[in-house]
């Protein structure tokens, strides 16, 4: 590390679950103190206990407590934090809680307020990404107003089946796809209501819908002083109404010249931003083309998969960065090494994926080689029913995509998690699949194969 950087020495982690446990580990690895934030559902929370400090901030409501602002600065005024660490959902991409954060003389460890909003607009975002030389979905340019004739003819003019997006969205919500003109009206007004009840915001914009493209994503690192290094994909292609469920990488559609030319794109497009952190671009991927859909500007979900193939921890990255520190690694340092897959285990029915909170009775994760567990689990825990559904991510690596597979076979079929009904019999049971194991499916396979699955 660089002698003149002073690192923290305190990081708040503002944030719950799996992901705050896992930015507990990458701060006590950097001789970092930690302050874990707790509602009053979550005292006994693994990352309550792990963290140096907890502080409960509220009742168990989101709103109240881990969305609850003044409250958070509040934690880390009283525990004198440095810096913090949004983790993923809650605050982690609401760009007035990072201008607070830095207005009360914390850290925030992510991008500027400013990159923040310019991406969470997505209509926008997908301007500015146009304008950075990356092809985007075609679609409307910027939010659409309220004329109808106008809205028509934009519709035709992409032309029939098209999606309608929430300019605020996430997590799959406020979409709608729409097959004909007929629709088009009713699907803008349920795309609106949706998101003005989720986001507090009704703007749309309109997309064509890529009928059976693949979700590639792919992985950036930027720090303060203008290096920006990719990290190659990740290939989230196995969902249930938007939402993933398995992700893996390298993607087994790409040959590592798509890999290398569309990595540069990003690069470049990311240096013209200005950006700083780590951040993921997402894309829709058919018939060899890229069509950029939107850009995360936080830590993601299913960043370990990244971490296995390059041996780069994303989290310790994130931290660095933000304490001023400039990159360790050059693009040629960045290498590829064989295969890795998570699986998303929730505490849900895994016929119908209701929810399944309650007490875990027994607890026994997988071992062995190559075999990663991030989880807030433990035996007597009790899954509050107020939150994400996420108790845990499996990820494994092996040398090649065929024991990758294998690998995770055998450590589902190791896992226990009693007392609660989780998604590990729906991974089994994918895991059987012939398309799966040959690595060709798109985003809507798992809709189009659900019943052949039983
Ligand atoms: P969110 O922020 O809600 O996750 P995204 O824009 O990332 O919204 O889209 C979520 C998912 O919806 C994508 O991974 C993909 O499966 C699907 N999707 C989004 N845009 C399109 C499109 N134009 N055509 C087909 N599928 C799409």
């Amino acid at each position: 590390m660089n002698e003149n950087i002073v690192m923290f020495d305190k990081v708040l982690i503002a944030n719950r679950g799996e992901i705050a446990v896992r930015i507990n580990r990458a701060c006590q690895e950097l001789g970092i103190k930690t302050v874990a934030i707790h509602s009053t559902a979550d005292s006994d929370a693994m990352h309550a206990r792990i963290a140096d400090e907890s502080v409960c901030i509220g009742p168990a409501n989101s709103k109240d407590s881990y969305l609850n602002i003044p409250a958070i600065i509040a934690a880390g005024e009283i525990t004198n934090a440095d810096a913090i660490h949004p983790g993923y959902g809650f605050l982690s991409e609401n760009e007035k809680f990072a201008d607070i954060v830095e207005e009360h003389g914390f850290t925030f460890i992510g991008p500027t307020a400013e990159h923040i909003r310019l991406m969470g607009d997505k209509a926008r975002a997908k301007i500015t990404m146009k304008e950075c030389g990356i092809q985007t979905v075609p679609g409307s340019e910027g939010s659409l107003g309220t004329n109808y004739d106008e809205i028509h003819t934009v519709a035709e003019s992409i032309g029939y089946p098209i999606l309608v997006k929430a300019v605020s969205g996430g997590g799959g919500r406020g979409m709608q796809k729409v097959e004909n003109e007929e629709n088009l009206i009713s699907s803008i007004a349920s795309a609106k209501a949706e998101s003005k009840a989720a986001f507090g915001d009704d703007s749309i914009y309109l997309e064509k819908l890529i009928e059976r493209p693949r979700h590639i994503e792919i992985q950036i690192i930027a720090d303060t002083y203008g290096n920006v290094i990719h990290l190659g994909e990740r290939d989230c292609s196995i969902q249930r109404r938007h939402q993933k469920l398995l992700e893996e990488a390298p993607s087994p559609a790409l040959n590592s010249d798509e890999r290398d030319i569309i990595g540069n794109k990003v690069v470049n497009a990311i240096q013209n931003l200005g950006y700083r952190g780590v951040g993921t671009v997402e894309f829709l991927y058919s018939n060899g083309e890229f069509y950029f859909i939107e850009m995360n500007t936080r830590i993601q979900v299913e960043h370990p998969v990244t971490e296995s193939i390059t041996g780069i921890d994303l989290v310790r990255e994130q931290i660095r960065i933000a304490s001023g520190a400039p990159l360790d690694h050059n693009q040629s340092d960045i290498n590829f090494s064989g295969h890795s897959i998570e699986c998303r285990i929730n505490a849900e029915n895994p016929e119908d994926f209701r929810p399944s909170p309650g007490l875990v009775s027994g607890y026994h994760p997988p071992g062995g080689p190559g075999v990663r567990v991030d989880s807030a689990l433990y035996q007597g825990y009790i899954i509050p029913s107020y939150y994400d559904s996420l108790i845990s991510k499996l990820i494994v690596h092996a040398p090649t995509r065929n024991e990758c597979l294998m690998r995770l076979r055998r450590a589902l079929d190791e896992y226990v998690i009693s007392g609660v009904q989780t998604t590990i019999p729906f991974h089994l049971k994918i895991m059987q699949n012939a398309d799966i194991a040959n690595g060709t499916y798109d985003i809507q396979w798992l809709d189009r194969n659900k019943d052949n699955l039983k």
